[in-house]
C-alpha cells in the first residue's frame, strides 16, 4: 500500500496575504531536509504532502521532516482511494497489527462531495475495525489508539499516530541574527529558540588559547553543527580572546573583570554582525543565574551592544533549560568537560549590583580599539551546513 506523509502547519495559517511567502518557504526548507529520500511534494488545505521516493524509509523521514521549523505534525498515512469499503479495508489492516486495548475513530472530510459525512464514515470504519479486531473495543472519551481518517480532493488517508513537530515559522522568513555561542548549555538552546521563529543564525565564539584547550574549541564547533540540522548553514566565527583577558586581568579591578569581558565581546561582536547582515544578538542568559546576569550587570553589558540582545531564556530556570538542552540533541555535547574562556579569569567576588560609570572609568584604561582590531583581525570563520558528518573538516576562512 502506498504511503505518504502528512505535514501539518500551524501559525502560518494566519498570515493572510503574506501566507504564500511563508508556504513556499516551508516547502523549500522540508525539500531540502528531505534530500534524496523525496519523490514528489505537494500541498493544500494547510498540509504539505510528501511521497518518500521508492526504497526510503518512510518512518524516518517523517521523523526527520517533524524537525523542520513550522511543521506542528507529521504522519505516515496510508494512501487508498475513496471508496468507503477501501477506506474500512486500510483501517483493519492497519489497526490489526496495533498493541491490544481500547480505539476511536476520527474523519475529516476535505471534499464535501463525498457521499458520506463524517460521522457516518467514522461509524462505518469503527464498526469495520470493532469486527475484524478482537484484541479491541471501542472508547470514545479516551482511547488508546486514534484511527485517523482524512477523505481530499484525490485521495482518502488512513492513519494510527502522528509525531509531534517542533512548530515555529520556516527558517528564513524572519532574518538574521548573530549568537554568542559558548560551551555551555544555555548559549546552543537560546539559539535554538529564536531559530525557532524562522531567523537565520551566525555565532561567534570567544577561546582564550591556550588557557582553553582546541578540544573546547572543536566542542562549540560540534554545537554549532547541531543547530545547523535546525536551521542550516550557520557561519561561526572564533575569536581569539586571550589577549582582551589578560589586559583586562593586568589594569582593571578584579570584581569587574566579567562585565569588561562581556563589553568587549559586544564591541566585537558589533563588528561581525555588521559584517553578516545581522539585525539582533542572541545570548544565554537568564536573571540572576550568575553574577553578570543580574539586571544591573545585563544593563552595563547591553550599553556596548549597538544591536537589541535576545535573551531567550531570562526567565527560565536551569532545570528547564537542561530539558530543552536534551530534547534538541546538544545536552551531552554542552556537558563535556571542557573549559570556557570566562570560567578561565572569572573573579572570586564579582560585582552584582556594578555602576556603569565605573566600568566605563576601568574601560578607558585599555586600547579597547586595538584589541578589537586585532582580535577581527585574527578570526577565523567555519562554516557548518545541515546534514555535515564531519563539522572539524569544513571550510575555514577569514572574516
Ligand atoms: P552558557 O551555558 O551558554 O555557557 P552560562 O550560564 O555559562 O551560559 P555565562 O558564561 O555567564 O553563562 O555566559 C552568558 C552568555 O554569554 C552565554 O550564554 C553566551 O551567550 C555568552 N558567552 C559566554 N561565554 C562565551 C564565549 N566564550 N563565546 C561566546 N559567547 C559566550
Ligand atoms: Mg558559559
Amino acid at each position: 500500500m502506498d504511503k505518504i506523509i502528512l505535514l501539518k502547519y500551524g501559525e502560518i495559517i494566519l498570515k493572510g496575504l503574506n501566507r504564500p511567502v511563508f508556504e513556499d518557504k516551508l516547502m523549500k526548507n522540508i525539500r531540502s531536509a528531505a534530500g534524496g529520500d523525496l519523490a514528489k511534494i505537494s500541498k493544500a488545505q494547510a498540509t504539505v504532502y510528501v511521497e518518500p521516493a521508492q526504497g526510503a524509509d518512510a518512518e524516518a523521514l517523517a521523523e526527520r521532516l517533524s524537525k523542520v521549523f513550522g511543521v506542528v505534525s507529521a504522519a505516515v498515512a496510508t494512501v487508498t482511494e475513496k471508496d468507503l469499503e477501501k477506506i474500512c479495508a486500510v483501517a483493519v489492516a492497519l489497526a490489526g497489527v496495533a498493541q491490544p486495548g481500547t480505539f476511536k475513530v476520527e474523519t475529516k472530510r476535505a471534499d464535501k462531495r463525498f457521499p458520506y459525512t463524517s460521522p457516518q464514515i467514522s461509524a462505518a470504519v469503527g464498526e469495520a475495525v470493532y469486527e475484524a479486531c478482537d484484541h479491541l473495543t471501542v472508547n470514545v472519551q479516551n482511547p488508546d489508539l486514534l484511527v485517523k481518517v482524512e477523505v481530499r480532493d484525490f485521495a482518502a488517508y488512513v492513519y494510527l499516530s502522528k509525531i509531534a513537530g517542533v512548530g515555529g515559522m520556516p527558517t528564513g522568513t524572519s532574518g538574521r541574527a548573530t549568537l554568542l555561542l559558548s560551551g555551555g548549555i544555555d548559549s546552543p538552546v537560546a539559539g535554538y529558540m529564536v531559530a525557532k521563529r524562522g531567523v537565520e543564525l551566525d555565532a561567534v565564539h570567544f577561546y582564550s588559547y591556550p588557557y582553553t584547550s582546541e578540544r573546547a574549541k572543536d566542542k562549540v564547533i560540534e554545537l554549532a553543527s547541531l543547530l545547523s540540522g535546525y536551521c542550516g548553514t550557520i557561519r561561526l566565527s572564533v575569536v581569539p580572546f586571550t589577549e582582551v583577558q589578560l589586559e583586562i586581568n593586568q589594569k582593571c579591578p578584579g570584581e569587574q573583570m566579567t562585565l569588561l569581558m562581556r563589553r568587549i565581546m559586544m564591541y566585537i561582536v558589533n563588528h561581525i554582525a555588521a559584517q553578516n547582515g545581522s539585525h539582533a544578538l542572541i545570548t544565554g542568559e537568564s536573571i540572576g543565574q550568575v553574577a553578570s546576569q543580574t539586571i544591573e550587570a545585563l544593563a552595563v553589558t547591553d550599553d556596548a551592544a549597538k544591536l537589541p540582545v535576545f535573551r531567550p531564556l531570562i526567565g527560565m530556570d536551569k532545570e528547564e533549560i537542561v530539558q530543552i538542552a536534551r530534547k534538541i540533541g546538544t545536552f551531552e555535547t554542552s556537558i563535556l568537560p571542557y573549559e570556557d574562556c570566562c570560567t578561565v579569569f572569572t573573579p572570586k567576588h564579582p560585582s552584582t549590583k556594578p555602576k556603569l560609570e565605573k566600568i566605563l572609568q576601568s574601560e578607558a584604561l585599555l586600547d579597547v580599539e586595538g584589541l578589537v582590531r586585532r582580535a577581527i583581525a585574527e578570526t577565523e570563520v567555519i562554516t557548518l551546513r545541515a546534514g555535515d558528518t564531519n563539522p572539524l573538516s569544513l571550510t575555514r576562512g577569514s572574516l
